[in-house]
């Protein structure tokens, strides 16, 4: 069969990030000639840490930074770790080995708990890392991680940490999962979470965020920085001023984003993606296919779905992107043509599901997947409508 396209199909994304992009968000975008030492921008920077508080679940206010979601993996890194401390890493995909990554770079002694592909790490794993070393100074995982859909025990494994010392750092990546999953930095005594714009919050990459506990605040390292300095950032932004010149359109686009989800309600946002993964996991079992992850890591960020073996998994996204234009991930490395990965991250309405899932069936049947066409949107709308 060749590549031929849908008559009038854009290209969607149903990749976990970059995320669609809202229309208030593109609008925001247009404003042009803003002065970021200005009274009204530093509002703006004010309003978005302040409406950012409710996603990380802090009343510490969260600091913006100019990078990618990685520069504030390595801000916290170089914030809070010295040469040669003793870390823990609990890792299970691409994004904790990001971690053991910048940690080993940083000089610190990395301990890594690995769970296999598609498994979480466990509480009695951690438990196990903190006996062969009991007094790390930080422990870094995911909330989720996004290289294989699975989503982490948080409050559980901060708990353990917790049980053992108040003085261990506790250091989320949720980059992948504010939006999507609840976080409660304050009542689950994390001391650093981390998030990236082009996720949950459905603007362009280039904007990340770190919010930081009291605790953690008191005990920076002395290790040398300067771009990352959070504590400059930190004084700055208490009235605004960001220590260098931000990504001024993202900042923009991120307050209207935020403004969108603050109307909706965190609440209404989290339960959106809940009925959005619902959604989806009705539609893939309605397919006769199975999920990657077991059901004690289910993510509402994204589905990740096992190819079976009887189709090759890299044609079913060639043929969603080339002929429905839907942009929809596979896996990486040992996971490559094995696991596709459907995101509902941020801001994708119902309707826009349907499309994804309405392409994802037709690439699905192209590559040889035989099953009745429509089965999985039916089910996933009658998910939809009885979650109005
Ligand atoms: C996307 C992502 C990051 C950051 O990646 P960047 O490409 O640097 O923005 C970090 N962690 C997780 C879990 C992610 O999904």
């Amino acid at each position: 069969m060749d590549n031929r396209r849908e008559p009038f199909t854009p290209n969607r994304l149903f990749a976990p990030g970059p995320t669609p992009t809202p229309a208030v968000v593109k609008a925001a975008y247009q404003q042009t000639d803003i002065y970021h030492r200005s009274k009204e921008f530093e509002t703006l920077v004010k309003e978005c840490s302040e409406m950012l508080k409710r996603l990380f679940g802090t009343t510490t206010q969260p600091v913006l930074l100019t990078s990618s979601g990685t520069g504030a993996m390595e801000a916290a890194v170089v914030n809070l770790t010295s040469p040669g401390d003793e870390v823990i890493v609990l890792s299970c995909g691409k994004f904790g080995e990001r971690w053991q990554k910048i940690a080993a770079n940083y000089e610190c002694q990395v301990q890594m708990v690995t769970a296999p592909n598609g498994k979480v790490p466990t509480v009695t794993d951690l438990k196990e890392a903190l006996k062969r070393c009991p007094k790390p100074r930080a422990v870094f995982f995911q909330a989720h991680e996004t290289s294989t859909g699975v989503r982490l025990p948080v409050e559980e494994l901060a708990a353990a940490i917790r049980a053992l010392s108040k003085d261990i750092m506790i250091i989320v990546d949720a980059v992948s999962s504010l939006g999507a999953h609840e976080i409660k930095m304050d009542q689950w005594s994390l001391d650093c979470v981390i998030s990236g714009s082009q996720k949950g919050f459905g603007v362009g990459p280039g904007l990340s965020f770190v919010a930081l506990s009291n605790r953690a605040w008191q005990d920076l390292s002395k290790r040398s920085r300067f771009y990352f300095d959070l504590e400059k950032e930190r004084k700055g932004q208490e009235t605004g001023r960001t220590a260098y010149t931000p990504a001024i359109n993202l900042v923009l686009g991120l307050h209207a984003a935020l403004v969108e989800i603050s109307q909706l309600g965190v609440d209404q946002f989290l339960a959106h993606h809940e009925r959005l993964g619902r959604a989806t996991r009705a539609a893939v079992a309605a397919l006769g296919l199975e999920l990657f992850v077991d059901t004690n890591a289910i993510s509402n960020t994204l589905t990740a779905i096992k190819v079976p073996s009887a189709i090759n998994g890299a044609d079913v996204l060639t043929f969603a992107k080339a002929r429905y234009g839907a942009i929809i991930s596979g896996g990486q490395d040992d996971l490559k043509g094995k696991i596709i990965r459907f995101s509902h991250l941020g801001f994708v309405s119902p309707f826009q599901l349907i499309e994804g899932l309405a392409a994802l069936e037709f690439a699905l049947s192209d590559a040889g997947w035989e099953f009745q066409i429509g089965v999985g949107v039916s089910a996933a709308m009658i998910e939809l409508h009885r979650h109005r």
